[in-house]
């Protein structure tokens, strides 16, 4: 098990930590990394690093879905970070193969915050094949 951490700059922010990911792996390891966040208003997703625009996209459309002020009831003030974080997960399963990660081409995994900016972090468990 590895943990690394990261550091949000935003409310609302999705962070590429596939490069993150890929540099704890040891370079003899096939098998899966499961990556998870131990946060309640941040979470994962695996989903296309070509164009910025799709996260983007993510990010404005889950704040119409939910947005800040939504009327809720959590005293904290941030049920909308819980509520998207929930909605996202908490976790992801990558396959590996000798030691690199094997998304798609387009894929990258990303760090969902929602209630930033923060530090967080991310721990990675190995279940080898
Ligand atoms: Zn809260």
């Amino acid at each position: 098990m590895v943990e690394i951490s990261v550091k949000s700059r935003s409310r609302t922010e999705f962070i590429d930590i596939t490069p993150r990911i890929a540099e704890q792996i040891p370079g003899d390891f096939s098998g899966l990394v499961h990556v998870f966040s131990a946060h309640t208003t941040a979470g994962l997703t695996i989903n296309e690093n070509a164009d910025p625009d799709v996260v983007g996209d993510m990010m404005r459309q889950l704040e119409k879905m939910v947005p800040w002020n939504g009327g809720y009831s959590h005293a904290e003030g941030n049920s909308a970070a819980h509520l998207k974080a929930s909605m996202l997960g908490f976790s992801q399963f990558v396959p590996v193969h000798d030691g690199r990660l094997r998304l798609g081409v387009w894929q990258a995994v990303y760090f969902c915050e929602f209630d930033g900016p923060r530090q967080r972090r991310v721990v990675l468990t190995y279940l080898r094949d």
